[in-house]
């Protein structure tokens, strides 16, 4: 059976990911991670009023002409949260300071470092126009402007806009429920003693931990043995109750492939067998209404096939527009040796040099290796059809990232 390549897998399986239709309102101190799930939009102006970006006085200048040296009679103080009760003419000013509202009938604000103030009697020598230093009101967002598009997933950022815009609760997709297992006999759980033969699980920590990138709620499923019939009916109950099950291991050829045969005998297969290096073996599937995502046991590919395929299909699945991926090209610093058939994807440290992006693999990157990741910084993508890469040649790399973008854009670019 041929391989797929990685891009139809992740076209195949974002049709099979349906995002979920319920809706909810939470709290913004929640909302963080969770999936707009219509625009939002600005209740108000921000700023709400005209005001100071700098300390000074606020003056009028429309009318006046600033172009030598002035005096004006200071009449009042405007502080941030203490508006001055009065007006501004033409010869008066109000002392002001940053975030404070410009009085009426200022419309410009004179830095203090440029003018002098004595007994109440204010001199300025630099030359003055209309609206300097003032913040507009709704210079930011105007009443009813966009603040979130319909599908966003709300970042730290812009739930700190939202909150300067008085916005205390958000309508969004619940959560899209995912259920993470390890398959193996041979795992053990951290703080176990091993015993002769055992290792220790990292791969469903990995997943869960990855997930938490992505506010979703984890239904722990624990490890599962090489046994079909466990297997079966941990996943047959999971699929009643969540979007999404990702599994590790149990997906190679082999007498142990028992997460396919699983896939097969209780739901639907898509396909299996991805033109991938780390990661060639992923089985994806259906089982009642529940995407399922079988991960190779490697932790490296579980690793990348996560960033390649659960990543993307989580998005999908929660009713967010696709994340596109930061792709950066950079001199590779080695050669890489590489046989036509399978995209790769290797661990790598990116970094400036002589104001130029360079890239170099973290050592051997056999895919049981978790010390590949530990001083890198990106994935380095060798297309399916190179042969050997010289050093010195262009590569594309994809920046790891706080929202783990998946990786879709790597062909287009
Ligand atoms: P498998 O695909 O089940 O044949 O697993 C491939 C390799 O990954 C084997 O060396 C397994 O022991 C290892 N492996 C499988 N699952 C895990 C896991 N959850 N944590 C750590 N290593 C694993
Ligand atoms: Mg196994």
């Amino acid at each position: 059976m041929g391989l797929l390549d990685v891009d139809h897998a992740i076209d195949q399986l974002l049709a099979l990911a349906r995002p979920v239709a319920e809706v909810e309102t939470v709290p913004l101190s929640e909302a963080v991670g969770r999936v707009a799930a219509q625009r939002i939009v600005a209740p108000c102006d921000l700023p709400p009023f005209d005001c100071a970006a700098m300390d000074g006085y606020a003056i009028r200048a429309a009318g006046n002409n600033h172009s030598r040296s002035k005096r004006f009679r200071v009449v009042g103080e405007s502080l941030a949260g203490h508006p001055a009760r009065c007006a501004v003419s033409a010869s008066t000013a109000v002392r002001i300071f940053t975030g404070a509202a410009v009085p009426k009938g200022a419309d410009a604000v004179l830095l203090q470092e440029q003018c002098a103030e004595q007994r109440g009697v204010l001199t300025s020598t630099a030359p003055v126009r209309p609206a300097q230093h003032i913040r507009r009101r709704g210079h930011d967002i105007r009443s009813g402007g966009v603040l979130c598009p319909s599908g966003t997933r709300i970042s730290a950022y812009q739930a700190t806009w939202l909150a300067a815009c008085g916005i205390d609760s958000v309508r969004v997709k619940r959560l899209v429920r995912v259920a993470v297992a390890s398959t193996g006999d041979e795992l053990a759980p951290a703080g176990a003693v091993l015993k002769p033969g055992q290792i220790y699980e990292c791969n469903r920590f990995a997943v869960s931990t990855l997930l938490r990138e992505k506010a979703v709620d984890v239904l722990d499923l624990g490890c599962l043995p090489d046994d079909s019939d466990a297997i079966g009916a941990a996943l047959d109950d999971a699929a009643g109750r969540v979007d999404l099950i990702v599994t590790s291991g149990g997906v190679s050829v082999g007498d142990a492939d028992f997460v396919k045969r699983v896939i097969e005998k209780r739901g639907e297969m898509a396909f299996w067998r991805i033109a991938l290096k780390p990661g060639k073996p992923l089985a994806v599937g259906r089982i009642g209404d529940a995407l399922v995502i079988g991960l190779p046991g490697n932790p490296v590919s579980a690793i990348v096939t996560y960033l390649l395929f659960v990543a993307p299909a989580v998005d999908q699945l929660a009713g967010a527009a696709p994340a596109r991926a930061l792709v950066l090209r950079a001199k590779i610093q080695h050669s890489v040796p590489h046989t036509p058939g399978r995209r790769e994807y290797m661990r790598g440290a990116l970094r400036m040099e002589d104001g130029e992006l360079v890239v170099r693999a973290t050592g051997d990157q056999s895919s049981n290796r978790l010390s590949t990741f530990a001083d890198a910084n990106c994935l380095i993508v060798i297309d399916e059809d190179a042969t050997q890469i010289p050093t010195g040649s262009s590569v594309n790399a994809i920046p790891f990232s706080a929202d783990a973008a998946h990786l879709l854009d790597v062909v287009d670019s």
